[in-house]
Formats: structure tokens, sequence, C-alpha cells
């Protein structure tokens, strides 16, 4: 019999803070080596994107828990900050370490700090070994006929779901022997050293009161979903105003549940929970939508920056005025299921699905500006906030991304928020000024008559604004400067 290697193995944790279906770790104990888990926050490695506020806060708690959960089995979280490759390769060389395990990360920068470090450690024969921990299927797994990427979502995931089923998800470690920290390895800092919660001020208590970043945070949102919410989601899921979703966005994002054990649970509760093979359907084609964004970002590097249709580069965006873009950021638009959702976000660091879109609508095409700049709100103030999903949703608004909408098909914010919050209770949940206006005008307080302004207590342009554009002539103008690019966008 072999013995086991005497020289640790080292798990290098990113966007997979989690302890089941972890097959990185899972092969580092398998490997029968002593462990040690790191995290490194590098800030410093070039094109890598800094953290917005709502994404470092939840960075914050979700390491906190899996220190917790890494504890619970004998081990430890080592945190380290700065560029990560020669981080690691120091980390390797001083511990002697046998080999390094990784979950494979899909943008471009991501990529290349990973090439890197993989380079330095086998040029010192330290043995890197990476997995998908991510994902259902490798952005390069789904093909076209032809071999190429899929542009358009419905054939990626009809082939994607035509693939044999994901492996079934692994389980946590129970136990799990630590390596000693060499006494000569770049120094560890302590959590709060990262200094990533917000101090002046301290905005995060709607994150606080709302969320519970960390694995068993995303597994008790999991199970929630499928008791309560899963058997009317593919009709209930658009509606702001009655919470069906899952909201296991953040927990996706920062890799505390995978797509697996989200796969794996859902065909389960259809069996023992009888959720509808419909709405089931429904929830894991949205799996999908999070599978294609990753796709696409593999393929498409520059999906953050730069239009996906470069016809959209001769696109006329005008540059908002500094007020324009803090009323609608801040939510006073006038519009009120804009501005609610402005505010949601603001308050939770989350959006309902709906109402990003329209909200996404009404900057790119009310206001007319460039979907870069609400891609970067969102950015800093989401908690799911995604390197895939949020530009690949902001160019579908926008109708410069893959299988988008078409530029000319322009979100009406009255007529959205009358059919997807009829009586107006996602409304008067956010902007408390409009609580009193019967559910005839919540959408559109402007139409109201006097006497019901001055009974729910609203002086349009003191307490609530007056909408700050014409929708009918924002869409107008929204369609002339589709007309002025000489291409055929449409
Ligand atoms: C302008 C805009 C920006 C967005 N930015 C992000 C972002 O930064 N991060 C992010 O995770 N999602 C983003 N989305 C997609 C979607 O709004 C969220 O994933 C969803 O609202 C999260 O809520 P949930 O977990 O309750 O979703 P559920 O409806 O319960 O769906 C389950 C999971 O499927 C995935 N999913 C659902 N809808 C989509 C979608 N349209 N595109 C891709 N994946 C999806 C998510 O991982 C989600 O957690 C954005 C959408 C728009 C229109």
């Amino acid at each position: 019999m072999s013995s086991p290697p005497s020289r640790p193995a080292l798990v290098w944790f990113r966007d997979d803070l989690r302890l089941s279906d972890q097959p990185a770790l899972s092969a580092a104990i398998a490997s029968g080596a002593p462990v040690l888990c790191i995290y490194v926050l590098d800030e410093e490695s070039p094109g890598l994107r800094p953290l917005g506020g709502a994404s470092r806060w939840w960075l914050h708690h979700s390491l906190a828990a899996l220190a917790t959960s890494l504890a619970r089995i004998g081990s430890r979280l080592d945190i380290l900050r700065g560029p990560a490759a020669p981080l690691l390769m120091d980390v390797a060389k001083t511990a002697q370490v046998e080999a390094v395990f990784w979950t494979r990360r899909y943008g471009a920068a991501e990529i290349a700090v990973d090439r890197a470090a993989k380079a330095e450690l086998s040029g010192a024969e330290i043995g890197v070994r990476s997995f998908n921990g991510q994902l259902l299927h490798e952005p390069w797994e789904i093909q076209t006929k032809g071999g190429d990427y899929y542009r358009v979502y419905s054939p990626f995931w009809r082939t994607a779901c035509a693939r044999p089923e994901p492996a079934s998800p692994l389980p946590a470690p129970s136990r799990l022997a630590a390596a000693e920290w060499p006494a000569d390895a770049p120094a560890r800092i302590t959590l709060e050293a990262l200094q990533l919660l917000p101090t002046t001020p301290d905005w995060a208590g709607g994150l606080n009161a709302l969320w519970r970043p960390g694995e068993a945070g995303a597994q008790e949102r999991l199970s929630a979903f499928l008791e309560t919410r899963a058997h009317r989601y593919a009709s209930m899921r658009d509606r702001p105003d009655e919470p069906s979703t899952s909201n296991l966005s953040p927990h996706l994002r920062f890799g505390e549940i995978s797509p697996r054990q989200i796969f794996q649970a859902t065909r389960h509760a259809e069996q023992a929970l009888g959720v509808p093979s419909r709405d089931a359907e429904k929830f894991l084609a949205e799996i999908g939508w999070r599978e294609f964004a990753y796709h696409l970002l593999y393929h498409v590097p520059h999906l953050q920056s730069r239009n996906f249709q470069p016809k959209f580069d001769a696109f006329p965006w005008r540059t908002p005025e500094a007020s324009e873009l803090r009323a609608w950021q801040q939510g006073r638009t006038g519009y009120p299921i804009v501005d609610a959702g402005m505010r949601e976000l603001w308050k939770t660091g989350t959006m309902h699905n709906r109402v990003r879109m329209i909200t996404a609508s009404f900057l790119v095409k009310d206001l007319l500006a460039d979907w870069r700049l609400g891609e970067d709100w969102f950015w800093d103030t989401l908690c799911d906030a995604d390197p895939a999903n949020n530009p690949a949703s902001w160019q579908w608004v926008a109708g410069s991304g893959a299988d988008a909408a078409p530029y000319f098909r322009i979100f009406n914010p009255v007529l959205q928020g009358k059919k997807f919050d009829p009586h107006g209770t996602y409304v008067r949940k956010y902007v408390s000024e409009l609580e009193k206006l019967p559910d005839t005008w919540i959408h559109e307080p402007w139409a109201a008559p006097d006497e019901a302004l001055r009974r729910a207590g609203i002086v349009l342009g003191k307490n609530y604004p007056h909408p700050m554009v014409d929708h009918g002539r924002a869409r107008d103008r929204a369609l002339a400067a589709l007309a002025t690019t000489k291409t055929d966008m449409a």
C-alpha cells in the first residue's frame, strides 16, 4: 500500500465559497495530503474588475461563513491580499506543496491570472488541477453543428439539455486535516483587514436584514423556494409584488451553491414535492440563461466593455446630465415602477428581474444613455453583480447583445407597472410618498385628479417628482436615434 503524500495540497478558493459539491476541495482531500485552504483578494493583477460595494459586503460575510465551516471540520481559511499568481507561487514553494487545486473561471482577465499561475507552478514542478464547479457544462462543451459558439439562447439550451445530465453533486467533507502555515510564507491577514465592509456611512442595514451570505444561507434559500414558491414559478416569476423567485443569484455568484446542486434538487422536488414539471423546466431554463451568459463571456471576452454587435458602435448615445443619472440611480425619475426598482436596489442589493428590465430600458431608451453607465451602477450596487450575467443582460436590454430584445422594443413603464404590479404593492413598498394613492393612479400619479393627489398628500414636483421625460416623446427620440444610424439595426 502506498503511503499518503507528506507534502500538502493547496486549495485556492475564488468564486466557489462552499464545501459541498466542491470538486477542487474533494480532489485535494482525496490525495490524502494535509490541505491548505487559501483565499486571495487580488486587486492588482491587470484587467481584474474591482468588486462593487455590495459585492464586497457579500464577500466579507461569505468568507466569514466559509472560515467557520472549515473550522468546524478541523481546518482553516488563510487569507492573503495581493497579485494572486506570484503570491500563490510563494505559498506553494514555502509550504512545499505537491499540487494546487482550483475551480475554473471564465473571464478573460481571470483566465490570464490562472494561466500565469499555472505556468509558474508547473515550472517549479508543482501540479495544478482545475475543475468545473461553477457551471452545468463548460462553455466549450456546447457547440453548434459547425463547431462554433452559440449566439442564440434557445438552440444553446436545447443542445445543453440533450447532453447527459450533470453528475450528482459531491458531499461536503466531514473532516479536513489542515497543513501548517510555513513561517517564511507570505503574511496572512485577517478578514477584517480586507476592509470589505462599508463604514462611513454604513449603508448595509437593508442588506443585513434580507440576506444570509454563505453556504447554509444558500441551501436554506433553495429549500424554501422549492417548498413554497417553485410550484407557481412559471406563472408568477414576472411579478415583483408577489415574491416567487428563488433569490439564489448572489449565492450562485459567489459559488456558495453549485448549479448541479440546484439542478438535482429541482429534479428531486418534482418527485418529492410535486413541483409541476412546467415550473421546474422554466426555473432550470433560467439557470440556462446563466449558462448562456458564461458561454458568451468565455467566447466574447470584451462582453462587459464592447457592444456584442459592432453595428451598435455607431449608435448616438446621449451623455446624460449628472443630475439625470442621479435621478435614475436614486429612484427619482417620476415613474413609480422605475423609482421603486432603483430604491429596492439601493436598499437591499437586489432588484426583481422584470424591474431590472424596466429600469434598464428606461436608462438606455428613455434617457438614451449608453448601457455601460447602467451596467456600472448595477455592478456597484447589486449583491449578485456578476461578470457574465450583468453585461449580457444589459446588452440584451440595449439591443446590442446576443439574442437581444430588438432596440425598437421599448418598455412603457406605466403599462409594465399596471401589468406586473397591478395593485401597486411593489411600488408602495419602496416609494412611500405614493403609499396613499389609489391603485388607479399608482403607476401614473401625474394623471391623477388634483383631489386624489391632495388626499394622498402628494404635491408633484415637491414630495414626488414630475416625470423627468415624457415617455411618448422619449420613445420617438430613441427610434429617431436608431434611424440616424445608417445600418439596419432592427
Ligand atoms: C439589466 C439586468 C442586469 C442583470 N444583472 C445580473 C447580475 O449582475 N447578476 C445576476 O445573477 N443576474 C443578473 N440579471 C439577471 C436576473 O435579473 C437575475 O439573475 C435574477 O433577478 C435573480 O433573481 P433570482 O435568483 O430570484 O432568480 P430566479 O428567477 O430564481 O432564477 C434562478 C437563477 O437563474 C439565473 N437567472 C435568472 N434569470 C436570469 C437572466 N435573465 N440572465 C441570467 N441568469 C438568470 C440566476 O442565477 C438566478 O439566481 C440581470 C438582469 C437584467 C435585466
